[in-house]
């Protein structure tokens, strides 16, 4: 296989060249899904005993295959969580393949995984935690989570009366759909304080009151939001934070959308109390411009997380001799054997400097709070409420739940934009409305005025 033969350089010379010009398009070609049939039909067998030969599949996979993918760095795509991965951090992504390192141990990673920490150590201040504090870098924000929540279990199931009692999370409403599937992982049961709008000490208070007593002996941790992935909402970290150290409870704030602003000096003060998490989850995948896929998960002990993670096995011996002298990323996450994943990052980091980072989250605010002016000046338009980090929920006046879904679907046939709708919960109703949600610099009040007439 490692033959280097005259048809293999042209190869690696056309995939280069497909990778130079799609880092260098940034309005690429929204496309769109097709039934599997329909591309089943279009490429035939591609996996075949003689093989298809690497020019057809390469000709298939870019004149086809990928037409049936949405770039989620087009500028007008403002539906769930876009991104926008710096040319730099994508073209590391690659070095980071070529260069076949395995991210697990210091002892075989030390050059790469000293990068990642390079990265994670300004991630880690910008979060304002203690000394001591460091995180390790995941597959993304469910991983994190994960990872936070074994380590939280764990070091609660520390004490002889809890071995044997399942655990209770609290969270909010707004918290990410993660926290739920992530404690079915690990066989804990989740509590919802019933509101969509910032979580409180009150909030939490309450529902900590309304506990029986045998629920109150189950309850471990509580998941506070830093940015609502529908809404922007942070969450009142500091009174909660008070109330878990009074409690005695893991803190952790999922922050995997959010904990990009932690840069931008306009909202950092909506942050005030994340210091005193005991975890928390940043995706870089999602407001710090890295490609997929790249979360960190963040903890104030991480000798919890390594009492929580470290496996042990006969031919992983030798890592801990020898290769103990340094930072082994599998130890303080769930996975094993793992790619660099904040090398792209580092090299962004490296590259831009992290001023050019605060402009970049900055511009997503900025974006915000033109749409939310733009939105109010228009009659036809009605914000839900003020925007919040990047995210703007709004109404068009009128329009039901099937008149949304046509503006979207319509939108994304046309190759204009991608925008969807989201479902908006207050105590009383759940309505359907409008959602952008900004992450791209590259996006223009153009472009907010272009989605917006689509609405008339
Ligand atoms: C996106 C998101 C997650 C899940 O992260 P993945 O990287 O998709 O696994 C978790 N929490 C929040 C708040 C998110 O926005």
């Amino acid at each position: 296989m490692h033959n280097i033969d005259i048809a293999l350089v042209e190869m690696t010379l056309d995939v280069m060249k497909y990778a130079i010009n799609r880092i260098t398009n940034t309005s690429p070609e929204l496309g769109k899904p097709e039934k599997a049939e329909t591309l089943k039909e279009k490429v035939g067998d591609t996996v075949t005993p003689e093989g298809i030969g690497g020019e057809k599949a390469f000709q298939l996979f870019r004149d086809v295959l990928v037409k049936a993918t949405v770039p989620i760095d087009h500028p007008r795509h403002l539906a769930f969580v876009p991104a926008a991965p710096t040319r730099a951090a994508v073209m590391f992504d690659l070095v980071t393949s070529a260069s076949s390192i395995h991210g697990a141990y210091w002892m075989e990673g030390a050059g790469g995984i000293f990068c990642e920490n390079e990265a994670m150590n300004w991630l880690v201040s910008l979060t304002g935690m203690p000394e001591g504090a460091f995180g390790v870098f995941t597959s993304g924000g469910t991983a994190a989570n994960l990872s936070a929540m074994v380590t939280a279990r764990e070091y609660w199931r520390r004490r002889a009366e809890n071995r044997n009692r399942k655990g209770l999370i609290i969270t909010s409403v707004g918290a990410h759909s993660s926290i739920k599937a992530m404690a079915k992982v690990i066989d804990a049961d989740v509590l919802l304080v019933e509101v969509e709008d910032l979580m409180t000490a009150g909030h939490l208070k309450a529902k900590i009151a309304s506990l029986s007593s045998e629920q109150r002996q189950r309850l471990f941790a509580v998941v506070a939001t830093g940015g609502t992935t529908n809404a922007g909402i942070v969450d009142d970290l500091e009174s909660i934070a008070g109330i878990c150290r009074e409690q005695k409870l893991w803190f952790h704030v999922d922050a995997a959308y959010g904990g990009g602003a932690l840069v931008a000096d306009s909202v950092r003060s909506l942050f005030k109390g994340i210091e005193q998490a005991d975890s928390i989850t940043i995706d870089p995948h999602k407001w710090l411009f890295s490609p997929y896929d790249c979360g960190t998960v963040i903890y104030r002990d991480p000798e919890l997380a390594r009492e929580a993670h470290e496996q042990e096995g006969s031919y992983l011996e030798i890592f801990k001799d020898e290769g103990a002298r340094g930072f082994n990323p599998a130890d303080y996450q769930i996975q094993l054997t793992r790619r660099l994943r904040g090398l792209p990052l580092w090299f962004s980091l490296a590259t831009h400097g992290t001023d050019r980072y605060k402009w970049a989250v900055e511009r997503g605010i900025e974006l915000a709070n033109l749409a939310g002016k733009m939105i109010t000046e228009d009659p036809k338009l009605e914000l839900v409420r003020p925007p919040s980090l990047s995210c703007v929920l709004f109404r068009r006046k009128g329009w039901q739940e099937a008149q949304y879904k046509d503006w979207t679907f319509k939108n994304h046939r046309d190759g204009l934009a991608l925008v969807a709708p989201t479902k908006w919960k207050t105590r009383d109703a759940v309505e359907t409305v409008a959602r952008f949600c900004f992450i791209n610099p590259d996006t223009t009040e153009e472009d907010i005025r272009i989605i917006l007439d689509t609405m008339s």
